[in-house]
């Protein structure tokens, strides 16, 4: 008998439950976000747009150097005329200036008082392209990589030699290991192989 009874009771708490879901959801809608471009059912919900006092955030990095943690990945504040420009803009205004056919999302974080645009590229950014940097390819040999010191074997396979690392000065040997030796200029470059080379 005792079984019955909480059987009944739970049945008709869920019964209870289901009514109030339906009665809100009748008058309301659906439960939805804080910030709406339009208002629903008689409840006026503000439009995220700019103010003066919106900390809008831009972020437009590239993946190598994001995976590499390179701080031009970093998201930083938007300033000047790009920030001034946006002010009094919703959410479709700004997709008209920073497009998502150019890989722009546009992210209001924190209740809406701070916006994120950003967009990830491939590879790596314009100031990080124009690097080389020795790592230890699998045969022991001394590869080059197209990247920065820290970007490890992300970038281009541009060159493997036939330079084995444990044949070099102990203090030459960790620069590669580590990945650490890099260079800014071709011709820098090839003189360092050239060198380790003889
Ligand atoms: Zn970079």
């Amino acid at each position: 008998m005792k079984r019955y009874l909480r059987l009944t009771l739970f049945f008709c708490g869920l019964f209870l439950l289901s009514f109030g879901f339906a009665a809100y959801t009748n008058q309301l809608g659906p439960p939805l976000p804080y910030y709406r471009e339009e208002t629903q059912a008689g409840v006026p919900i503000k439009p995220a747009v700019v103010e003066e006092g919106t900390i809008v955030d831009i972020q437009e990095s590239y993946s190598f150097c994001r995976q590499s943690g390179f701080s031009c990945a970093d998201r930083r504040p938007l300033t000047g005329a790009p920030r001034q420009a946006l002010n009094g803009k919703g959410s479709e205004e700004i997709s008209l200036l920073y497009s998502s056919a150019e890989g722009w999302q546009v992210q209001w974080e924190d209740g809406g008082a701070e916006l994120l645009i950003w967009r990830t590229k491939e590879g790596f950014c314009p100031e990080h392209t124009g690097y080389w940097h020795f790592e230890e390819g699998d045969r022991g040999n001394i590869e080059v990589y197209q990247g920065p010191a820290g970007s490890g074997k992300l970038g281009e396979l541009t060159l493997s030699t036939t330079i084995k690392v444990n044949s070099l000065p102990e203090a030459y040997q960790e620069k590669v290991r580590n990945g650490s030796w890099q260079f800014q200029n071709r011709d820098d470059l090839q003189n360092v192989i050239d060198s380790l080379d003889s």
